[in-house]
C-alpha cells in the first residue's frame, strides 16, 4: 500500500481490492496542522478516470455482495470492530497528526467508529421488516429492506474516521457497495479505516477509496448514473451543490451540513455545570465540531456571574500540539480555516460585540509552525450579528443575554441551521418546553450540544439537513429501500379493494 519516497510515504487509492496510484500518477501532500514541517504523507490526486474505475468496481461487486446473507456481512464487521479496538491508539495518533484534534478526542473519534461497527454488525441480524394481516383470505403481507446499489460517500475532515464509518457501515450491512471520497485534509484516517475493512475480509470492489478534490472526484460521483445513493457530510454551501448535481439522475441524497448550535443558560441553572458544558461544547475539537456550541444565551439575572466564570476558564485553556497530553485545544485544521476564524474575529469587533477574551492568532515560538488561535469569547452579542448567525467552525463563542424563556427560544430558533441545542435549568417544565420548542435534530438537558451516541438518530433540521438521519436504526433508511411483498396462497384470483370474501 505504501512506499517511501522522498521525505514521506505515498498512499494509494483502493479500487477493486487493490491499492493503486491515481491514473495520472499525481499526488497531494498531507501535513500536520500543528507543525507544517511534519509531512504525514502523499496521497493519490485522483481525477475522473479513477472515480469511474471505482464506480465500475462497486457496480460489479454489488451483484455478489447483495446476495451475501446479512449476518455473514455482519461477521466481517465484527472482525473489523475488533481490529479497530486493537489498533485504536495508533489510529488515534495518526489522526491527531493529520487533523490536529487532541489525542483524547482522536481516541474518541476512533471509538465512535468502533461503536458504530459493532452496532451496525448487530443490524446484520435485525433489519426488521413488517408483517401485517392481509384484507383477503389466504394471503400473506410483509415488507423487507432491500439494498439500493452503489453509494457515494463524501466526508469532511472534522471527524475523519467516525463520519466515514457512520455511512459505510450501514451501507455495507444493508448489502450496498461503496465509493468513499474523504476530505483532502484528512485522507489517512479514512484510508486506515478502509484498510481495516479490507483486512477484516470485505470482498474486492465492495468498498473503494478514491482520494482527491471535490471538483474532480466528487463531481464524477454525483454525475454517474451508476451511483444510486449519495451520503454527504460537509458545509451547507457544498451540500447545495451536491443536491443540485445529484438531482437529474434522481439519486437518493442524504445531507448533513452546517450548524450554529446554542446552549441556553437559565437563571436557575447550576452555573458551574453550565460553564463546564460551555467550555467543552465551545472549544472541544477547537470549535470544529458540527455540533459545537458557538452560541451561548444566558439569562440576564446570571449573565455577569456566568461571563466572569466562563471567560476565566476559557483563558486557562492550554493550546498546542494535540499529541502533548497536557494540551486541551489543538490548532485549526488548515491555514484557510484559521483565516476564517481571524476574519470572524474582525467581523465581531466591527459589529460592536465585546471581545471578552482571546481574539488573536498564535504564531510565536512553539506555535510558529501551526495554525493556532486563542480561544475567543465575544460577549454582549446581539442575536442578529453575523458572528451569532454564521457558522465559524473555530474557537469563537458568542455570548448573548436574554430576559425570558420565550426570548431564548426565539434566539435559539432564529438561525438558518438546526443541528443541536441544549438548556441548563433545574426547572423540569422549562426543560420539557425547550425539548419541544427548539427546532433541532439533537437536544440536550444539562449537558452541552456535543455528545451524541451511535445508536440514536443523528442529524439536523432546516439548512443542516434534508430530512434524513444517520446513526441508529434510522441510518438503514438511507441505505435501503422498502419492498412490500404479497403472497397469495389461495390458488384463485383475489382482488384487493374489490373482492369482499
Ligand atoms: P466541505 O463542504 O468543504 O467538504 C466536505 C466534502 O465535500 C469534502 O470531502 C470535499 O472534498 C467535498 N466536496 C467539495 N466540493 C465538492 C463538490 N463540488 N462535489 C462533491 N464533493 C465536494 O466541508 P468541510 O470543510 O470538509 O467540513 C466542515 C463542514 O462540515 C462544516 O460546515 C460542518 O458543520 C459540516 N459538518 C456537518 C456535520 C453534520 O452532521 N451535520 C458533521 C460534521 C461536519
Amino acid at each position: 500500500m505504501t512506499m517511501s519516497q522522498g521525505s514521506g510515504p505515498i498512499y494509494h487509492n483502493f479500487i477493486n481490492g487493490e491499492w493503486v496510484p491515481a491514473a495520472s500518477g499525481e499526488v497531494f501532500e498531507n501535513r500536520n496542522p500543528a507543525n507544517t514541517e511534519d509531512l504525514v504523507g502523499y496521497f493519490a490526486k485522483s481525477a475522473r478516470t479513477d472515480a469511474e474505475r471505482a464506480i465500475a468496481a462497486a457496480t460489479r461487486a454489488f451483484d455478489h455482495w447483495r446476495l451475501v446473507p446479512a449476518p455473514k456481512r455482519a461477521e466481517i464487521l465484527y472482525r473489523a470492530g475488533q481490529m479497530l479496538v486493537d489498533r485504536k491508539e495508533r489510529l488515534a495518533r495518526e489522526m491527531t497528526r493529520e487533523m490536529g484534534k487532541v489525542l483524547e478526542e482522536a481516541r474518541g473519534d476512533v471509538q465512535e467508529a468502533i461503536d458504530m461497527t459493532f452496532f451496525m454488525a448487530g443490524e446484520g441480524r435485525r433489519q426488521h421488516g413488517q408483517t401485517a394481516p392481509s384484507e383477503l383470505r389466504d394471503k400473506f403481507a410483509m415488507s423487507i429492506r432491500q439494498p439500493i446499489g452503489v453509494c457515494a460517500v463524501i466526508t469532511p475532515w472534522n471527524f475523519p474516521m467516525a463520519i466515514p464509518s457512520w455511512k459505510i457501515l450501514p451501507a455495507l450491512v444493508c448489502g450496498n457497495t461503496v465509493v468513499l471520497k474523504p476530505a483532502t485534509l484528512t485522507p489517512l484516517s479514512a484510508l486506515n479505516f478502509v484498510k481495516v475493512l479490507e483486512e477484516a475480509g470485505v470482498p474486492p470492489g465492495v468498498v473503494n477509496l478514491v482520494t482527491g478534490g471535490g471538483g474532480d472526484v466528487g463531481n464524477t460521483l454525483l454525475e454517474a448514473s451508476a451511483v444510486n445513493v449519495v451520503s454527504f457530510t460537509g458545509s451547507t454551501e457544498v451540500g447545495r451543490t451536491v443536491s443540485t448535481k445529484a438531482a437529474p439522475s434522481f439519486k437518493k441524497v442524504h445531507l448533513e451540513m452546517g450548524g450554529k448550535n446554542i446552549i441556553v443558560v437559565m437563571d436557575d441553572a447550576d452555573l458551574e455545570l453550565a460553564v463546564d458544558g460551555c467550555v467543552w461544547g465551545g472549544f472541544g475539537t477547537t470549535g470544529q465540531r458540527c455540533t459545537a456550541a458557538s452560541r451561548v444565551a444566558v439569562h440576564r439575572a446570571v449573565y455577569q456571574a456566568f461571563v466572569d466564570r466562563y471567560t476565566a476558564r476559557v483563558r486557562e485553556l492550554k493550546v498546542g500540539d494535540g499529541l502533548d497530553a497536557s494540551v486541551q485545544m489543538g490548532p485549526s485544521v488548515s491555514r484557510g480555516q484559521l483565516e476564517t476564524v481571524m476574519q470572524y474575529v474582525g467581523i465581531g469587533k466591527g459589529e460592536g460585540a465585546t471581545l471578552a477574551c482571546g481574539g488573536h492568532a498564535l504564531d510565536k515560538g512553539a506555535y510558529a509552525k501551526g495554525f493556532f488561535h486563542e480561544p475567543t469569547v465575544f460577549t454582549d452579542v446581539h442575536p442578529q450579528m453575523r458572528i451569532a448567525q454564521e457558522e465559524i467552525f473555530g474557537p469563537v463563542v458568542s455570548v448573548i443575554p436574554f430576559d425570558s424563556f420565550d426570548e431564548a427560544v426565539a434566539i435559539a430558533n432564529g438561525v438558518e441551521y438546526g443541528l443541536s441545542a441544549s438548556i441548563y435549568t433545574r426547572d423540569i417544565n422549562l426543560a420539557f418546553r425547550a425539548m419541544r420548542d427548539l427546532h433541532t435534530g439533537l437536544f440536550y438537558v444539562n449537558a452541552p450540544t456535543i455528545g451524541a451516541e451511535v445508536h440514536l438518530p443523528f442529524g439536523g433540521t432546516k439548512n443542516t439537513g434534508n430530512g434524513h438521519r444517520e446513526a441508529g436504526e434510522a441510518a438503514l433508511d438511507v441505505f435501503s429501500e422498502w419492498k412490500s411483498i404479497y403472497v397469495d396462497f389461495s390458488g384463485r384470483l383475489q382482488r384487493a379493494q374489490i373482492d369482499t370474501e
